[in-house]
């Protein structure tokens, strides 16, 4: 599921790469991309042109974060508006607050909704519930001696009256046959039609009315692309249902339901079905879903860490001095630290894509930068504010002790910085175009 828009993401994401900053001309065709790549999917027109709308919103008033590329931070964008599209949050399956909770189901003939009462009882089960299966589809023949069948297999009780088409009565004779088995939970799966009829409505009603369901689950084939949608508002204003399952998710589902129908339903989803069998099926995370749908979940963690890390103020005091060149020790220090913050060097490598850290002794980088950082410590504040004082030998010879090195390794340090000092030079007059990674850009 979701292969073709993943891999639409990742090229457009490549385009993008490569940009100083996210400016309304270089995002038009990444944009315009983004939007045939949704429509692609089957995603709901509108909801595709809001996607899009509110993406190129976010990625032009958006500040620019230092530590981390207009790429990344783009991915970010998308991957925000991707869960917010899904619906933000997992909205969990509600229990009553005392007494049994009671779930009704409904949706078209077909759709999967017999597969997935076994389903969910089998869920509930394995969070310690005691569930209990009423079958009152009276329309489909096989439909009640199935949801025997699944009940059997998940080992849970269950309720039908063979010879009966009076559904309400099947349900209310069930939600006893439940109380006396002292169930938690009961899932009552309904008749559905090839089509929304008034029929089907009536006696969806009937039994709402009647045993004032806490959750109204619409099953919907999400292999239906736009019907599915079109069904599910349907029936929400029909019923006012209170979450939607999404099956068929396995196979080459385009996806489009799943991006729609929150938006367009206003009900969340609450499970998603990825097969026939009684495991596939699991209660649905936005974050999880769009993070398969880009594969850039270590990014959009990357530029989360960079967020919380990086003191914007901070960050822009430090360019200013990079600019007139008064970078000291005690500079070094503070990027130092916002730098730890993300983590281990080894951690913030391995959540570059494009970063090869097997080429990287990860070990040996942690360790220069302890031993700098030890280096650093061992100067008194007045030598990191004024690295000229070092030129001493004496000086010299103190922070080697102090930081446990020898003089050659502080020697070494203090070259390097008076070469990244150098460069700097070289930035600011133009010699080289822009401040490289120093800026994250
Ligand atoms: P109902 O009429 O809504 O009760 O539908 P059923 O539960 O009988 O399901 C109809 C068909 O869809 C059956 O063959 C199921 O095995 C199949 N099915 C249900 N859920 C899924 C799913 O998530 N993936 C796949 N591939 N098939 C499913």
């Amino acid at each position: 599921m979701f292969n073709n828009l993943g891999d639409r993401f990742k090229d457009i994401f490549k385009k993008v790469r490569g940009q100083g900053k996210l400016t309304e001309s270089n995002m038009k065709d990444a944009l315009r991309e983004v939007r045939l790549a949704l429509l692609e999917a089957d995603v709901n027109y509108s909801v595709a042109k809001n996607f899009v709308s509110r993406i190129r919103e976010k990625a032009l008033g958006e500040e620019v974060i230092s530590g981390v590329n207009p790429t990344q931070q783009f991915v970010k964008i998308v991957n925000d508006e991707l869960v917010k599209v899904l619906g933000g949050t997992n909205v969990a399956l509600k229990k009553a607050e005392k007494g049994m909770t009671v779930v009704m189901l409904c949706g078209l003939q077909g759709a999967g909704k017999t597969t997935f009462s076994g389903k969910l009882a089998k869920f509930l089960k394995s969070k310690g519930e005691k569930p209990f299966l009423i079958g009152a589809d009276v329309y489909r023949p096989a439909a009640k001696k199935q949801l025997k069948v699944l009940a059997q297999q998940v080992k849970v009780g269950s309720f039908t009256i063979d010879e009966s088409t009076d559904a309400l009565k099947i349900v209310q004779e069930g939600i006893k046959a439940a109380k006396d088995e002292n169930a938690t939970y009961v899932i009552i799966d309904t008749a559905g039609r090839l089509h929304i009829d008034e029929e089907l409505m009536k006696e969806l009603h009937d039994i709402k009315d009647n045993v004032k369901p806490d959750e109204i689950l619409l099953v919907v084939d999400g292999m239906t692309g736009q019907d599915a949608v079109n069904v599910a508002k349907s029936f929400n204003e029909e019923l006012d249902i209170t979450g939607v399952v999404l099956t068929k998710l396995d196979g080459d589902t385009r996806g489009g339901a799943a991006l729609s129908v929150k938006e367009v339903a206003g009900k969340p989803i609450k499970f998603i079905s990825e097969g026939e069998k009684l495991d596939d099926v699991s209660a649905f995370h936005p974050d999880r879903l769009a993070s398969r749908i880009l594969g850039m979940g270590d990014v959009v963690s990357l530029v989360e860490k960079a967020q919380e890390a990086i003191d914007e103020k901070e960050a822009k005091k430090m360019e200013e001095k990079f600019r007139k060149n008064q970078f000291d020790f005690e500079d070094f220090l503070k990027q130092f630290k916002m730098i730890r913050k993300m983590g281990s060097i080894a951690g913030i490598m391995k959540m570059i894509p494009g970063v090869d850290t097997s080429m990287i002794d990860m070990g040996m980088a942690e360790k220069e930068m302890k031993k700098v950082e030890a280096i650093i410590y061992s100067m008194t504040v007045e030598e990191r504010r004024n690295p000229k004082l070092l030129k001493a030998g004496t000086r010299k010879g103190r922070i080697a002790k102090g930081s446990g090195v020898q003089v050659n390794d502080v020697n070494k340090l203090i070259k390097q910085f008076e070469q990244m000092k150098q460069m700097m030079k070289m930035f600011n007059s133009g010699a080289i175009p822009g401040l490289g990674m120093m800026k994250g850009r």
